[in-house]
């Protein structure tokens, strides 16, 4: 981890911890994920998930799937 993996890509803006609204359309129906750790930047609102966090959204995109849930509204944390 070097400085500049601390800025933002986009707009050079600064990143910070936070959570977001993670939401997937699988077709069938769609998932809501409430407070998902995310990294975001602080100027341009721009969002990054590590790679163990996206790892669980895929389990419940998938089990939601599995169910063919219309409307599947869930929250980490
Ligand atoms: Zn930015």
């Amino acid at each position: 981890m070097n400085g500049t993996e601390n800025r933002c890509p986009l707009c050079g803006g600064r990143k910070t911890a936070g959570t977001t609204t993670f939401s997937a359309d699988l077709g069938s129906g769609v998932v809501v994920v409430r407070r998902v750790r995310a990294t975001i930047c602080d100027q341009c609102g721009e969002e990054w998930i590590d790679d163990q966090t996206a790892r669980q959204l895929e389990k419940v995109v998938d089990e939601a799937r599995a169910r063919r849930a219309q409307i599947e509204v869930t929250a980490f944390g």
